[in-house]
């Protein structure tokens, strides 16, 4: 039986909005450690933050692995800096610095330079590598883009501990757009000649789509989110129902 948005969240908007404002203000903030992140926040945001960390997502339809809290930041980041992305009206804009664990980041190189040499085409990385405490940034700040609607962020946003942006060492998810003009278009990615090529060969780099239409886990379709595993799985490509 599914549950009730949280009670906690009841009267609790002004926390969250000063702990993402707190957020806003640290530097590290995609790597930084959970205990790091804590230090900067009062009572009330610590309390706050706590909760949502023992929210078990199953109780809300969710299922997805749980990596843990205070897992290890990888011994080997690798910064991505400078990627250039071409949204769909043309403008440029140079996406904000990402990190891939080495070994993701070199099956990253070897997929994103074989896709090339097919298509012409190239995909950047929107996000890589997000520690627990920056996941816990990503949550909030969905919940308040979308007015607090629990329900609909958690089918959305991954809650921290259980984003396959920090499964290191198991797995290493990446958000990517490409190149092309549907590629560039998160809305019709599936549609461009870098989804088709990835759902064909991005296996053989030890990535896959892990959250085709109507997938296991509840959450929406993500056509753009591909997950490195350190052991690889057979091709599951998109499911279509
Ligand atoms: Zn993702």
């Amino acid at each position: 039986m599914q549950k009730e948005t949280p009670e906690f969240l009841r009267g609790s908007f002004a926390v969250i909005d000063s702990i993402l404002e707190k957020a806003k203000k640290i530097d590290d903030l995609k790597i930084v450690s959970l205990p790091k992140f804590v230090r900067v926040l009062n009572y009330a945001e610590k309390d706050l933050l706590d909760k949502f960390l023992w929210i078990d997502p199953e109780e809300y339809g969710i299922r997805m692995e749980f990596f843990g809290h205070n897992v290890g930041r990888p011994k080997k980041l690798i910064p991505i800096i400078g990627q250039k992305r071409i949204f769909p009206d043309g403008k440029r804009k140079i996406v904000s610095d990402q990190f891939l664990p080495k070994t993701a980041y070199i099956a990253f190189g070897m997929m994103n330079k074989a896709l090339h040499n097919a298509t012409g085409r190239r995909l950047v990385i929107l996000s890589g590598y997000r520690a627990p405490a920056y996941q816990s940034y990503i949550f909030l700040f969905n919940l308040k883009k979308y007015d607090f609607d629990f329900f609909k962020v958690v089918k959305i946003a991954a809650l921290p501990g259980y984003s396959e942006h920090c499964g290191w060492p198991d797995c290493q998810a990446i958000d990517v757009i490409g190149s092309s003009p549907a590629g560039r278009d998160l809305s019709v990615f599936d549609k461009s000649e870098e989804f088709r090529w990835l759902s064909e060969n991005a296996y053989k780099f030890g990535f896959n789509l892990s959250y085709p239409r109507c997938n296991g886990a509840g959450i929406v379709y993500e056509p753009w989110h591909w997950c490195w595993h350190s052991r690889q799985l057979p091709n599951r490509g998109e499911i279509n129902f």
